[in-house]
């Protein structure tokens, strides 16, 4: 039985994406050869690896505009020193949204003085704080857009004149957003694009030269944009797959359509949780993610019997992370509108036994 996969991440890839990768493993473009096994440097693998770049700043309207899209290795945990290394030379303002964003603000403080803009943990980051100001001079300020963990999501950006970092990593590709705002935006492959092991930086180059410390060759942004983002052994699966990510979503339309299906889908979830006596949600409403549906039983005495009726329904993945209990439904874009119409009348079935 096909299984309706909600995990938060790695996540749900589309159907035709995992069979042409997996074909590909096995004879990639008819060589005879599997896609990695061969040079990273054959013609056939330099197309893929330009593709996938191009393809990521057609998608954010970024073409031509003074940006770079590397595909680096290390998760979005590296970039969280990266962006530090490279634009840290003073001060960095942070916004704290969660677990991943004080990660963020922890490597940061290895390089200069971190100020938090503003932070959410007295609610157990179930909001987006929005009434912070940001101090003048800064190096940059880092915001998390989705917050993975909490189901919070930044729906309006601040107007800065710091260079704005995002950690895009839960909803990139996912929602139509003015992109030419950030300067840098960093993303692990596995949330929404594609398997582990590739991480998607675009970045604004006129950002970079500007901090005085040296910056070690495999770190440097400068050197992988000069090198075309093949300084070294690039994750060639995980990029090959990130490509095809990117074409499924361009021949659907790009992200103004699947930012529609990714609306309907959140509506079907949250409007289950809101009307449904069975369930809360953990979010605030007004910052509640598209992405991630984060929401808890009322009487957690019905856990195992939820449990069970998840499981029948062939539903995975819905367990919510250690920090907040409960459930998190992830509905990353590959994830269909059909599948959440299975979790919501499992919801609705849980009430009507009740
Ligand atoms: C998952 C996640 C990360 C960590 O990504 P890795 O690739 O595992 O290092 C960072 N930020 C956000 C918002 C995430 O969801």
């Amino acid at each position: 039985m096909k299984k309706h996969n909600f995990s938060a991440g790695p996540c749900v890839l589309p159907q035709e994406v995992l069979l042409k990768a997996s074909e590909a493993v096995m004879d990639f473009n008819g060589s005879g050869l599997s896609l990695i096994e061969i040079s990273h440097r054959s013609k056939d693998f330099v197309e893929v690896m330009e593709k996938a770049r191009s393809l990521a700043l057609e998608l954010l309207g970024l073409e031509n505009k003074g940006y770079q899209a590397l595909f680096l290795q290390g998760g979005a945990s590296t970039q969280f020193l990266m962006t530090a290394y490279n634009l840290l030379e003073t001060k960095a303002g942070y916004l704290n949204t969660g677990t991943w964003s004080s990660k963020a603000i922890k490597e940061a403080q290895f390089f200069g003085e971190v100020v938090e803009v503003g932070s959410s943990k007295d609610g157990n980051f179930n909001y987006v704080p929005k009434d912070y100001t940001v101090p003048e001079g800064l190096d940059y300020l880092h915001l998390t857009s989705n917050n993975t963990i909490f189901g919070t999501q930044i729906k309006q950006f601040p107007k800065t004149d710091a260079p704005l970092v995002c950690d895009m990593s839960s909803d990139i590709f996912s929602r139509q957003l003015d992109f030419s705002q950030f300067d840098l935006i960093y993303a692990g492959a596995q949330k929404n694009m594609g398997p582990a092991g590739a991480t998607l930086v675009v970045i604004k180059e006129d950002i970079l030269g500007k901090v005085s410390r040296q910056i070690p060759s495999m770190l440097d942004y400068q050197v992988h944009i000069s090198k075309d983002s093949m300084f070294n052994t690039p994750p060639v699966f995980a990029v090959y797959t990130s490509m095809l990510t990117l074409e499924w979503l361009k021949n659907l339309g790009g992200i103004s359509a699947i930012e529609e299906i990714n609306e309907k889908k959140a509506q079907l979830v949250y409007s289950e949780i809101d009307l449904n006596p069975m369930f809360k949600g953990f979010a605030n409403k007004e910052d509640r993610s598209t992405m991630n549906a984060t929401f808890n039983l009322v009487d957690e005495k019905l856990k195992d019997t939820f449990d069970t009726m998840v499981k029948e329904a062939g539903i995975n993945g819905i367990n919510g992370h250690r920090s907040v209990g409960g459930y998190r439904a992830s509905m990353y874009n590959a994830l269909s509108l059909e599948s959440v119409g299975v979790l919501v009348d499992v919801m609705s079935e849980l009430e009507r036994k009740g």
